[in-house]
């Protein structure tokens, strides 16, 4: 999920296979024969970054102690809930559940982690409890910037859902949906960068469109947009106008998109330049911040996100402590979950070899963010990425992005690679 400016090339074969190289190269160290002293690494969150940190850490350093912190039993993926608002994927397909974990040794302590005691290396559970850590992995993911638009704030959100954390806010938005008289307008706000997955919004745009094609064909989806460019921008567009013709309307910054306050009771936003439109369903998708244990920890800065080293993604404020995913700023890493699975392999094979005295792996990063437009109509970006200087840079020339002249077989194959990345993904992290 890379901004790409349109032009850029499309992704060959051989970029592929070096994506898939650089993931095996962490996935399987030769460290895992050495024996690990018994230390005790706690994760934080069993989402995309932590699960996998968790579960790859135990993998390579078997000896070492691990213990996931997760409040929830079942993890719904905020990938796929788009095709979920799309009416196609059911809901209990998004869940996954920790079992898999544990089978491979994994401790799984269902609670929430309150608070960081850095220097006495603790972390304070909701549940009471304490944990002692001799190296810490927080994976919080996303908090919303409540109130930084003007009206939209925690209570806002029950009748004006952002659907930008899986759960039940996803489902508020589907019903509110179904409500919707034909002929309704959808509108979706949408922040500047960076935030969670950056073509989310427009592939929601799209399966939003999809069921309306379905069901209410009259109905329009105004996107207002804190930005002009966006990942896929031209790709999306072409997508768009080719399943749903004059559909959906998107509006950037140049064009008064950016939206200042929300009125939630009139279902009714203003830009900042004091438009007004009034929707029949309002999603806003306001900024955001690292999840708040984070906060706490001491390891965000004044962007509020975590700055992390590249070589290991260990916190620059905070020795010990190692945060991955989308809590983390990463450079051109994209928000994903792709990047935070990848994100989670290194920093656990980074741990393994800290922890038994071997060499440090070598960074290296990969992402790749499939988007679905309509069913049997999928999109890509692919980009590699290393450390350089203590920073996650781009490794020049790995962009690739699904070519705009693209025809129906190809859209068709890159809905079901999409479909099959999903279900690898879950596979590795939590379903195994
Ligand atoms: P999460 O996966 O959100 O996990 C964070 C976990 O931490 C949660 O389970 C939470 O309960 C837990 N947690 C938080 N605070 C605490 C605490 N104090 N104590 C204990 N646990 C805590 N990415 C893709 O790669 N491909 C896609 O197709 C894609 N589609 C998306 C579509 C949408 C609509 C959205 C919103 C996002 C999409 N993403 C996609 C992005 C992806 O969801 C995120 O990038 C990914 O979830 C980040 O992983 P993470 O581990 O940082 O956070």
């Amino acid at each position: 999920m890379v901004c790409v400016a349109p032009g850029e090339p499309a992704m060959t074969t051989r970029r592929r296979s070096m994506l898939g190289a650089a993931v095996v190269a962490l996935a399987a160290p030769s460290i895992v024969r050495a024996q690990a002293a018994a230390a005790h690494v706690v994760v934080v969150g069993g989402g995309f970054g932590g699960a996998t940190a968790a579960r790859y850490l135990k993998q390579l350093a078997p000896t070492v102690q691990v213990t996931l912190v997760e409040p929830a039993e079942r993890f719904y993926t905020c990938p796929f809930s788009n095709l979920y608002l799309a009416g196609l994927r059911t809901w209990e397909s998004l869940a996954h559940g920790f079992d898999g974990l544990r089978r491979a040794g994994v401790n799984v302590v269902h609670a929430r982690a309150e608070d960081v005691d850095v220097a006495r290396r603790t972390l304070v559970l909701s549940s009471g409890e304490q944990l002692r850590w001799d190296r810490l992995v927080l994976a919080p993911g996303i908090d919303l910037r409540w109130n930084a638009l003007e009206g939209y704030d925690e209570a806002a959100a029950d009748r004006v859902p952002h659907a930008w954390k899986a759960g039940a806010q996803t489902r508020l938005l589907r019903r509110q949906m179904e409500a919707m008289p034909d002929g309704g307008l959808f509108i979706m706000t949408i922040p500047d960068n960076p935030f969670r997955c950056p073509p989310g919004p427009y592939e929601r745009a799209a399966m939003v469109a999809h069921y309306f094609k379905q069901h209410k064909p009259r109905s329009k989806i105004l996107l207002l947009d804190a930005k002009q460019n966006f990942s896929k921008k031209a790709l999306f567009l072409q997508g768009w106008k080719a399943l749903y013709g004059s559909m959906i309307e998107w509006q950037g910054l140049a064009q008064d998109g950016q939206v200042a306050r929300v009125d939630a009771k009139a279902l009714e936003v203003e830009t900042v330049f004091g438009s007004r439109h009034k929707a029949s369903v309002l999603n806003v998708i306001p900024p955001q911040k690292a999840g708040l244990i984070a906060h706490r920890a001491g390891v965000t800065d004044a962007t509020g996100w975590v700055p992390v080293k590249g070589e290991n993604f260990e916190a620059r404020q905070a020795s010990g402590i190692h945060v991955v995913g989308d809590a983390s700023f990463a450079g051109p890493m994209p928000k994903s979950g792709f990047a935070a699975n990848n994100q989670g392999k290194l920093v656990a094979a980074w741990l393994a070899a800290e922890l038994m005295g071997l060499p440090s792996p070598e960074a290296s990063y990969a992402n790749t963010c499939y988007s679905l437009i309509g069913p049997g109509y999928g999109i890509s970006v692919a980009g590699v990425y290393r450390a350089e200087a203590g920073r996650v840079v781009d490794v020049p020339h790995s962009v690739g992005i699904s070519p705009l002249d693209a025809d129906a077989a190809f859209r068709d194959a890159e809905a079901r690679y999409g479909a099959s990345w999903y279900a690898a993904i879950s596979r590795d992290i939590w379903d195994r």
